[in-house]
């Protein structure tokens, strides 16, 4: 009897191991054949005609570049927010996303399980309705406290990122930079998983002189930056993504440190 009663707990233990690996299997096939699937054509064009970044690409890096949104959108959800959301929402969240994390193909935000997407800017109760002694002037966000694990980002705002219209803004990179600015535990302007050591007191002085220069309105870096480092950190960010000519041009000392921040030179 007692024999038959361990046969029959054996089978029974191999039998869940075996679905339990069969369906981990399943799972690990079913993400591959995300990261299979060809980029399709409408994908590529959409990314030709909004994003510069992707533009600029060789065939190579596009190719990179789009297995890297991929990864991205096989991983976390996109969810609409009493609006509507197509490919192309989709597709401009993830390339804020991969952008400024390019140089570093492994790295696809840990912390974030959910993006937001909002009918538009919020105020901090998270409405976006105007109602008396309330301004909507959020565009984006990235969760803390009861919120942990998600970014909120206005469609509007996003979308305009990527028509041609804001040579220096871009919510999405802005919020994104937040979150790499954050693996090492803190969002403080100060990237340290990137920076060498020997880099942060120059990098520190560095965002004072350009706050200074702010101040005495001798820059077009936009003045949100002057809240504090890590809002300068995500400001400069999003001019140096979206104009990275003119960037260079006009600030050289910043645009080296950028380069070296995110290891891309644009
Ligand atoms: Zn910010």
């Amino acid at each position: 009897m007692q024999t038959a009663l361990f046969i029959f707990v054996s089978v029974l233990l191999i039998g869940v191991i075996l679905f339990v690996s069969n369906s981990q299997r399943k799972k690990k096939q079913e993400k591959q054949d995300v990261l299979d699937l060809d980029f399709s054509k409408e994908w590529k064009s959409i990314l030709n005609s909004k994003v510069l970044f992707y533009r600029n690409l060789n065939k190579e890096d596009k190719e990179l570049f789009e297995r890297q949104l991929l990864r991205f959108l096989s991983d976390k959800n996109i969810e609409a927010v009493d609006t509507t959301i197509d490919d192309t929402v989709r597709l401009m969240v993830a390339s804020s996303a991969v952008i400024p994390t390019f140089a570093f193909p492994n790295f696809n935000y840990p912390s974030v399980r959910t993006v937001l997407i909002y009918p538009g800017s919020f105020d901090e109760d998270f409405n976006t309705v105007k109602h008396k002694n309330h301004q909507q002037f959020i565009t984006g966000m990235v969760g803390n406290k009861g919120l942990k694990g998600t970014v909120i980002l206005s469609k509007p705002d996003l979308l305009a990122a990527y028509n041609g219209s804001r040579s220096k803004h871009n919510v999405g990179i802005h919020e994104f930079v937040h979150l790499l600015d954050g693996t090492d535990g803190d969002i403080d302007g100060v990237p340290e998983r990137l920076l060498e050591n020997s880099y942060v007191g120059s990098w520190l002085f560095e965002i004072k002189e350009e706050m200074e220069a702010v101040m005495n309105r001798k820059s077009d870096i936009n003045p949100y930056g002057l809240t504090n480092n890590a809002e300068f950190l995500a400001v400069v960010s999003e001019y140096f993504f979206s104009s990275p000519k003119n960037f260079k041009k006009k600030h050289p000392d910043l645009y080296k440190y950028m380069v070296d921040i995110f290891d891309q030179e644009l």
